[in-house]
Formats: structure tokens, C-alpha cells, sequence
């Protein structure tokens, strides 16, 4: 195995830019970014449940930095759609014991330019009133490569960090080095920011890279936790809001920390594959593939990554247990995987690994589906209509009555079936026969 690098991409960047120091002064900006008057910690202030009083826990709030790095914004849109728990009871603490999220979100927040960053400044200066994590959506990228021409890749905010004390755009990425020593923990939401996603695909140009790249593989944030990864693409907001609940659950002393695999992901959320709870697995137990995309069968010979991909949205849905990859036709491109898109393109195309098992499937399936429909349809049958040999359906049931040889094989599963019933009587048997007390 190759030794990790002796340094790390944040650090790197950091030796580049040097260190800083000087921030805004409020007197120069005033309300400027501030149209409601108000920071939405303020405003939300009086609606929170949290408060010094009703804490159960050491923590009565948590500020939660929010950055955009090579991203699409489409995390902050699944996390909007969470339910469980949602975005606002966190910013407004309604769960018992949980530290209220005040949240600094470029999308979502009150407050913008100056105003908006000032909270990040405290940070920096270690003047927060309260522990902070941080969170990036998108990828990190390697700003060594942009800074020596004058630009950047991804960026939020000026700070006086030129030279000579002159106004300069600060990289998300440099906000992300400077921040993460001090942070109760980092979350990587996305597949850009846990894995680099779709910006660190083949050629690659910004040299995007995951936040544990960035952070390397000794980054611990003050509370002692490695990165925390939620990935997805986009991911499934109600991991991260539940992921958000659980971490802080034991920065609050309440619990153990929550069980994380060995890439950083929420263990109990990421142990399964798509494949084992997907709504289409009997289709492929019994050997039965979709042609094209809108049939009901399984999806794995047009495309679908399912049986190997880390995954648990079809058992959760995308929101409130609705949607979700399989259960709306869609075929599994392995968007949760540290490997996406590299290694699961081209898309929508049989994965040559399936090819042993769908055989081996469509083999079962021919002996199994047949036997399982002749079961079914002993079991669409009351035993009073096998009695009296007749369906009293007025459904235009045009069906025939199961004949001799049938009619022994319901015989025989019915015995096989009660051999080992241990209330067993002489009562009326199931299965045809003469009529019986109650039978017209
Ligand atoms: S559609 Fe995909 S995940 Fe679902 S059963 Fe088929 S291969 Fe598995
Ligand atoms: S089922 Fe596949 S494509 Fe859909 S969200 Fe999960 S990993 Fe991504």
C-alpha cells in the first residue's frame, strides 16, 4: 500500500497563501446584505424550543457553516425536502435534548454579503459564542493551480487578505482549511464533496477531490471524529438531517457516537446494497428482465448497478418514503459510490458482472415461476370453492376448474404444508370433496 501523502492539500494551500489576519469592521458595512434588519439567528430566536432553561444537554446551540464547493446545489435542495427530521426543527431544536442548528446557509440564510460572513470571521477569530461544525456540498479542488494566475475555482466572500491588506476573494476550500481545526466535526454531503463526484471525473481540470482528500487521512475535528460522509447524488436529505441528529445527540453527551463504516459513512444508512431491498428483487430471483425502461421487471440488463452499489433508497424513499431510484423506473447508477461516474459508464448498459447471475437467475426462475404460479392460483381459491368445484365470481372469470392431476398437486402441497401442524384435527379436510355442512 502507498503511504499517504506527507502533507495535505489544505495544508498546501495554506503554506501558499500564508497566514491572515484583520476582518471587516462592522462600522464600514452596516446593514449592507441585512434587508430584514435581523441575522436569522436572531430572527429565529424567539421560536426556538432550546433555551438556556429547557436544555438537557452541556449544548444549547450549534452553528452549522454551510459551503458550496464544485457543486450543483441539488444536497441543498434534497436536505430542504427532509422529513425526518426536517431542516426546521433543527433550526428551531423541537427535539428533546437536541442543541438548537443555527444554520449560516448561502442559499437559505436572511442575511448575505458581509453580514452573512461575520459569523464565519468569529469563527476564525475563536469568538463564536457556540461549538461550530462544517458542512461542504460539492467538491474541494486544488486552488494551487488557480491562485498563481489570479483566479479561483469556487469561492464565497471577500476578506481584507490581499496584500497590503486590500480586499481578496477567499476560496471556499481556504474557508474549509482555516475552519476545520476547529470544528466539533466536518460533513461531507454529496458524492462531490465525500468521494469528488462528478467535478473529479476523468480529466478533471480543477483538480477536484473530496473533502477527506482535502482534509487528509489524520484530519480529527476538535470532538476527535475523522470526516463524516453522506453521499448521493443528490443524496437522500432525511440521511443527512438523521445523520446531523444522531452526531449531535453525542457532541450533547447523550449517547455513543453513532456506528460509522470505514469510509466515513453512517453504517446503519449504508450497509445494505440498493439490491436487497429493492422493490424489483424477486424479478431478478426468478430470472425476469425489463426490455426497456417503463416495464415492471427488474432493471439490471439495461443498466441497473443495484446488486453492488451501497445504497438504501429504495427502502427510504427520496421524501416520506416516496420515490427513490427503482420504485420510479429508474436503474441504479452507483451514484452513492466512491467509484461514481468513472467506473459505472457507460450508463444505462448491462454491467458485465451480472451476467453469471441473471443466468444463473434465469435458469431457477424458469423451474420456480411456473411452480410458483400454480401455487398462487391454489391459493386465489377458498377452500369452500375448491369443495363445491366452482368460483362464484361474477368478473368474467373465464378460468377452467383445475383438473385431475392439478387438483392432487394442491392435494399434496396442502398435506406437506400441515405435516408438521401440531394443532392438526379430524375436521373437514381442505381441498375438494363432497359437500360439507355450510356448503350450498
Ligand atoms: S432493479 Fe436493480 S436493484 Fe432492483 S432488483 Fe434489479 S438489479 Fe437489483
Ligand atoms: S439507487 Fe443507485 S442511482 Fe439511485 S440513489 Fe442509490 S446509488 Fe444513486
Amino acid at each position: 500500500m502507498a503511504a499517504p501523502p506527507r502533507t495535505t492539500p489544505a495544508q498546501e494551500l495554506l503554506d501558499l497563501l500564508g497566514p491572515v489576519e484583520g476582518f471587516h469592521s462592522r462600522e464600514e458595512y452596516g446593514d449592507f446584505g441585512l434587508p430584514a434588519r435581523v441575522t436569522q439567528e436572531d430572527y429565529l430566536a424567539p421560536f426556538a424550543r432550546a433555551s438556556r432553561d429547557s436544555h438537557l444537554g452541556p449544548l444549547e446551540k450549534v452553528h452549522a457553516f454551510w459551503f458550496a464547493g464544485m457543486s450543483c446545489d441539488g444536497c441543498t435542495v434534497s436536505v430542504t425536502g427532509a422529513t425526518a427530521p426536517s431542516v426546521e426543527s433543527l433550526l428551531l431544536a423541537t427535539h428533546p435534548g437536541l442543541p438548537q442548528v443555527v444554520l449560516h446557509h448561502p442559499v437559505v440564510n436572511l442575511e448575505s454579503g458581509p453580514n452573512y460572513m461575520e459569523a464565519a470571521e468569529r469563527a476564525l477569530k475563536g469568538e463564536l459564542d457556540a461549538p461550530y461544525v462544517i458542512i461542504l456540498e460539492g467538491s474541494s479542488t486544488d486552488e494551487t493551480l488557480a491562485v498563481p494566475h489570479g483566479g479561483y475555482w469556487s469561492a464565497q466572500g471577500e476578506e481584507p487578505w490581499g496584500e497590503g491588506g486590500e480586499m481578496r476573494t477567499v476560496t471556499i476550500d481556504e474557508w474549509i482549511a482555516r475552519l476545520a481545526p476547529g470544528a466539533a466535526a466536518a460533513l461531507a454531503i454529496g458524492t462531490c464533496a465525500t468521494w469528488g463526484g462528478v467535478p473529479a471525473a476523468r480529466g478533471n481540470p480543477t483538480g477536484a477531490m473530496a473533502l477527506m482528500d482535502f482534509l487528509g487521512k489524520d484530519y480529527r475535528s476538535t470532538f476527535g471524529l475523522p470526516v463524516v460522509n453522506i453521499p448521493g447524488c443528490a443524496p437522500q436529505g432525511d440521511n443527512f438531517t438523521e445523520t446531523v441528529a444522531a452526531i449531535l445527540y453525542f457532541l450533547q453527551g447523550f449517547g455513543p457516537l453513532p456506528e460509522f463504516d470505514e469510509l466515513g459513512r453512517p453504517a446503519w444508512l449504508f450497509g445494505e446494497t440498493v439490491h436487497r431491498t429493492c422493490t424489483r428483487g424477486a424479478y431478478y430471483e426468478e430470472g425476469a428482465f425489463a426490455d426497456e425502461f417503463g416495464d415492471p421487471e427488474c432493471l439490471v440488463e439495461i443498466g441497473c448497478w443495484g446488486p453492488v452499489v451501497n445504497c438504501n433508497i429504495t427502502s427510504r424513499g427520496a421524501i416520506r418514503h416516496v420515490g427513490g431510484c427503482m420504485n420510479t423506473g429508474g436503474a441504479c447508477i452507483g451514484c452513492t459510490m466512491p467509484g461514481f461516474p468513472d467506473k459505472f459508464t457507460p450508463f444505462y448498459k448491462r454491467p458485465p458482472g451480472s451476467t453469471m447471475s441473471t443466468l444463473a437467475s434465469r435458469t431457477v426462475g424458469a423451474l420456480v415461476t411456473p411452480l410458483r404460479r400454480y401455487t398462487t392460483e391454489h391459493l386465489n381459491r377458498t377452500p369452500r370453492w375448491d369443495r363445491q368445484d366452482f368460483v362464484p365470481s361474477g368478473w368474467s372469470r373465464e378460468r377452467e376448474e383445475p383438473g385431475f392431476i392439478a387438483d392432487l398437486g394442491h392435494r399434496f402441497y396442502d398435506a406437506l404444508r400441515r405435516s408438521n401442524d401440531t394443532s392438526k384435527s379430524d375436521a373437514v379436510e381442505w381441498g375438494r370433496g363432497p359437500n360439507t355442512i355450510g356448503d350450498d
